[in-house]
């Protein structure tokens, strides 16, 4: 069988939009060149325990060879375990795929849990493939175009200069094509018809004038490279096996890969791939690029998907994968059991664990800083003073969330700078959760409970 790839980004960012709006601040780990975190570096902000843990993964997942291990990011809502996913994806670096997912994402009507699994672990695996291709000394391997020789220039410099493969692709594959077929040879001087791509061999005593003006100005002439040229070039692909998977599965096609749309790929399908890409591998035609799956709120997962990861770390291809909760003992879904975090013991026993604490005052003002920076809006330094005893008071994300807010009450003033007044009108405006909490329990006769019924005040 022979397998296509396709060179395409394979990290599925596109998904995970949401989830780095929030933290589109975040550029990095903020850690130094021993791993040590930085007070504030990157948008990130104290959490050096954990920042530090998530140094160390950071060296695992770059130096490739220990993937199949999983990593729970343990901690109280806000306090940066989304963020510091984010950042460890941002450190990475485009060559290794990064995959975000939140737990609830695999519950679909289309796609069984366990496909919607596979899917999201094959994304996260990179493979880069390189293509290597033999040379014979002469052949054209790079040239590049000097554009004033181009048209009918009488006297014109041919100049061809040694360059990497991808100006080669930026000429058009038809060129190249037409190169290696003629076998042009350092010195010869070729023409390009600029319409049809059609290559033509001049020879090398062509460089005359008349020759130039004799064949029109729709033809580029190129003359090839004298000296030493490589013999070897090697052009590297990285795509992800899932991005193999859904090319050579016949029933999606490799449209789908625009449309997210892959559908069911069939077992055998993948089997053959591993085959292939395992025999690439041995024949040294392929690296395998174990990357990061994020599932963010992980409890959210039932007993089959957490036995179906438990199975796939073990997979030839895993990749890490790290899991963030907010749960302390709670149920497993699918279960009667209680246990940590939601998650089976078995997992968890397989997992290491990063915990993220409450931030304090001085934290949460600098987070929420950052935050009012990104979003370009401005603070009046009490204001912030108060949004920080609010974050500090009910919750960072709440904080966070009042700084657009509050901009819409300033401009509604028709002043750029948010002050106080527009905080306390935003905090009345908006409950938060604990507010909200009272606010209901207060309220609870007027509303529809779970059978569907008004309740009726216990004093009537
Ligand atoms: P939850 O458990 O509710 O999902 P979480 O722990 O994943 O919460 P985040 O979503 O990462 O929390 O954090 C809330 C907001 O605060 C985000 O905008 C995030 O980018 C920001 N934030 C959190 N921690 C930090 C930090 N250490 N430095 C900078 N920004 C942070």
């Amino acid at each position: 069988m022979s397998i296509q790839t396709s060179d395409s980004s394979s990290n599925d960012y596109g998904k995970a939009l949401s989830l780095i709006a929030a933290h589109s601040h975040i550029s990095g780990l903020g850690l130094d060149e021993n791993l040590q975190p930085k007070a504030t570096s990157q948008g990130m902000v104290g959490q050096s325990q954990a920042r530090r843990a998530a140094g160390v993964i950071l060296k695992m997942v770059q130096s490739g060879t220990i993937a199949g291990r999983a990593v729970l990011i343990a901690g109280p809502p806000s306090t940066g375990k989304t963020a510091l996913a984010m950042g460890l994806s941002q450190s990475l670096g485009q060559d290794v795929p990064f995959t975000a997912i939140a737990g609830s994402e695999i519950f679909s009507l289309e796609l069984s849990k366990t496909e919607a699994l596979t899917q999201a672990f094959r994304k996260s695996i990179g493979v880069k493939i390189k293509e290597e291709t033999e040379l014979i000394e002469g052949e054209v391997v790079e040239i590049q175009i000097d554009k004033s020789i181009t048209g009918g220039h009488k006297q014109g410099k041919l100049t061809i200069k040694t360059t990497d493969m991808e100006t080669i692709y930026e000429l058009g594959s038809k060129m190249i094509e037409g190169l290696t077929k003629e076998k042009v040879l350092a010195g010869d001087v070729i023409s390009i018809d600029k319409a049809s791509g059609k290559i033509t061999k001049l020879g090398r005593s062509f460089a005359r004038s008349r020759d130039y003006d004799a064949m029109g100005a729709d033809t580029r002439f190129v003359q090839c490279p004298e000296g030493e040229l490589q013999k070897r070039k090697s052009v590297v692909h990285t795509v992800s096996l899932h991005e193999i998977d859904v090319i050579n599965s016949r029933t999606q096609g490799f449209l789908a890969l625009f449309t997210g749309d892959t559908g069911e790929i069939r077992s055998e399908v993948r089997d053959q791939i591993n085959t292939k890409v395992a025999e690439w591998k041995e024949e040294g035609k392929a690296d395998i690029v174990p990357g990061v799956l994020f599932i963010d709120e992980v409890h959210m997962l039932d007993i089959e998907c957490f036995s179906f990861i438990n199975r796939a770390l073990e997979d030839e291809f895993a990749p890490i994968v790290v899991m963030a909760t907010n749960r302390g003992i709670s149920r497993t879904r699918g279960t009667n059991y209680k246990s940590p975090h939601g998650l089976p013991l078995d997992l968890l026993d397989r997992s290491i664990i990063i915990t993220t604490h409450n931030y304090n005052e001085q934290e949460i003002k600098t987070i929420l800083s950052i935050r009012a920076q990104e979003e370009e809006v401005e603070v009046a330094p009490d204001a912030l003073d108060l949004m920080t005893k609010i974050g500090l008071e009910s919750s960072l994300r709440y904080a966070s969330n009042l700084i657009s807010v509050s901009q819409q009450i300033a401009l509604k003033r028709k002043s750029n700078t948010v002050e106080i007044a527009d905080i306390k009108r935003a905090y009345l405006l908006f409950l938060d959760s604990s507010r909200s909490v009272k606010f209901l329990q207060e309220y609870q006769p007027q509303y529809i409970d779970d059978e569907g019924k008004v309740q009726i005040a216990s004093n009537m």
